[in-house]
């Protein structure tokens, strides 16, 4: 029986996790909010520049013990089947964990949870399929090919909004490759994670293979991305971080993901089905409160569906449920930190006084108590030059903007710092492809919105990043390539030339 249950951690101070066993650090306390009460619920330990230390040496010890150096990569798939398994028959538990400490609906964070058994196969079903290959060099009796390799100790430092899945999507691929791991989940929502923990020992895996340590940014994660002793980082988070530890993992020359924010847009032509579209709209921008990665927060809507479409949108925003998050019923929950509350707020002054117009919500709902809510809110009549159109918000405000012609379109929607994600909804197949072609966008929906795939490369372009999970491609972000050259001639070369190819 797990000691991480809602209810045991309560009030707890929780341990960081480090070399296969949970253990109490020298650190400050760090209160953990509830964003549905405003309230502390557990505190989280902000830990020092040794746990870090520590936690970095147990992954490297990990990483040449035979345990998990010398097991085959069958094997490292069995343990992770067996830990999808285990995940599977814990998801309601770490669902409830993850919705006290974010505040993200209980039904999306069961959705999000019970994807990672998925995540965690497909990648265990890949561990005994990482190949190299071989190459046909231009020299006679010479063998030539490639090995893909574990890179080493891999720093997974995660945000607030999907903790457990942000770190799946990377520990997963780490653990098919044969790779160590040390986690800082984000100090507003750290407690499943450590939960998490215990079940790679469950699972079977050695001591070592995931360390855990918590705390804030500046403190906990700047010593862990400027620990000499990693061979990557991986980052998810905002844009202004990410540059913080591109400049960090540069001093040591560390390799660094980084997956960062997005101002997609999200555009709806004449042609496309108003009902599907305003669906879609809301979907994205209003789902888990906006705060998403790729929140469609720009939208475009053609002038001659315009006024449809938004009246749809408006009365859609009109008819969600807001209320407590692990009420089944609710479709828009709090906001994860008090601090969002007050940039929504922010954005919303902005764009009043920069000449949008409101057309729902602007406010926050007088019923709920001490909560961090924030009402669905639309702005129309928004231009591209908006601060509203332009900055990640990472709340539930829509600024819809007019276009007339397709080149329009392209112009407006690319103009922006960030490439992470696009929707169109459009019933002409080639304007959709057009429009998929001039994009700056690493992911792009027709005629659908955040639909993501553990299966399917996600990453962003320009300032959303500079990297790609899942799928294939997250195999070669988190291993090394060797190159191999046999000489099988028996020969004997002249010492002082090179046996370049003419
Ligand atoms: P954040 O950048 O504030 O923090 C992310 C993580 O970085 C946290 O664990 C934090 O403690 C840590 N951190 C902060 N400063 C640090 C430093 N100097 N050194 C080391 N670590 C440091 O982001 P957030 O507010 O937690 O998350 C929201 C952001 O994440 C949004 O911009 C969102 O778009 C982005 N995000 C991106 C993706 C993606 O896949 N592209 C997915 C989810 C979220």
């Amino acid at each position: 029986m797990s000691r991480f249950t809602l209810e045991g951690l309560m009030d707890s101070q929780l341990p960081c996790y480090i070399g296969g066993a949970y253990v109490d650090s020298n650190g400050e306390g760090i209160p953990s909010f509830d964003p549905a009460t405003g309230k502390p619920w557990c505190q989280i330990t902000d830990c020092t520049a040794d746990d870090v230390d520590r936690a970095v040496k147990a992954a490297r010890s990990a990483m040449y013990d035979p345990a998990w150096r010398d097991i085959s990569q069958s094997e490292r798939g069995t343990l992770m089947y067996r830990l999808a398994d285990i995940v599977q028959s814990n998801v309601e538990r770490l669902a409830r964990i993850e919705t006290k400490d974010n505040g993200k609906i209980l039904r999306e964070m069961r959705a999000l949870i019970g994807a990672i058994p998925v995540a965690l196969r497909y990648f265990a079903g890949m561990a005994d399929k990482i190949e190299g290959t071989t190459i046909p060099v231009n020299k006679p009796d010479m063998l030539n090919f490639t090995l893909r390799e574990p890179i080493g100790v891999v720093a997974i430092v995660t945000p607030w909004n999907s903790p457990l899945y942000m770190l799946v999507r990377s520990l997963a691929p780490c653990l098919a490759i044969g790779n160590t791991v040390v986690v800082k989940p984000s100090e507003h929502a750290s407690a499943g994670t450590i939960a998490f923990a215990e079940l790679m020992n469950e699972a079977g895996f050695p001591d070592g293979v995931l360390n855990v340590v918590t705390g804030y940014g500046d403190t906990a994660g700047e010593a862990l991305i400027s620990h000499p002793g990693l061979d990557k980082i991986d980052f998810t988070g905002g844009t202004l971080t990410g540059r913080k530890i591109a400049a960090s993992a540069a001093q040591n020359l560390t390799p660094s993901s980084l997956e960062l924010g997005g101002k997609s847009p999200h555009v709806v032509f004449d042609d496309a089905d108003p009902d599907r579209a305003a669906n879609g709209v809301v979907s994205g921008i209003f789902a888990a409160a906006g705060q998403t990665c790729v929140a469609g927060s720009r939208c475009y809507i053609h002038e001659s569906i315009h006024d449809e479409v938004v009246d749809r949108i408006v009365a859609r925003a009109g008819d969600i449920r807001i209320g407590a998050p692990d009420d089944e019923a609710t479709q828009l929950g709090p906001l994860a930190l008090w601090s969002q509350v007050e940039k929504v707020g922010y954005f919303v002054d902005t764009a009043k006084k920069q000449g949008a117009k409101l057309a729902h919500g602007g406010g926050r709902p007088k019923n709920l108590g001490d909560g961090w809510y924030v009402d669905p809110t639309v702005f129309v009549n928004v231009t591209n030059q908006m601060l509203v159109a332009r900055d990640e918000i990472f709340g539930p405000v829509l600024g819809i903007v007019k276009f007339s012609t397709e080149a329009e379109l392209i112009e407006l929607a690319n103009d922006t710092n960030y490439g992470l994600a696009a929707g169109i909804w459009t019933r002409d197949i080639d304007r959709a492809l057009r429009f998929v072609r001039r994009i700056d966008a690493g992911m792009v929906w027709v005629n659908t919105y955040r639909a993501p795939s553990i299966m399917s490369p996600f990453g962003g372009f320009k300032d959303s990043g500079n990297s790609k999970h899942n799928g294939h491609a997250a195999i070669h972000e988190f291993s090394r390539l060797k190159t191999v050259v046999v000489d099988y001639s028996g020969a004997t070369h002249d010492a002082f030339v090179m046996r370049v190819v003419k």
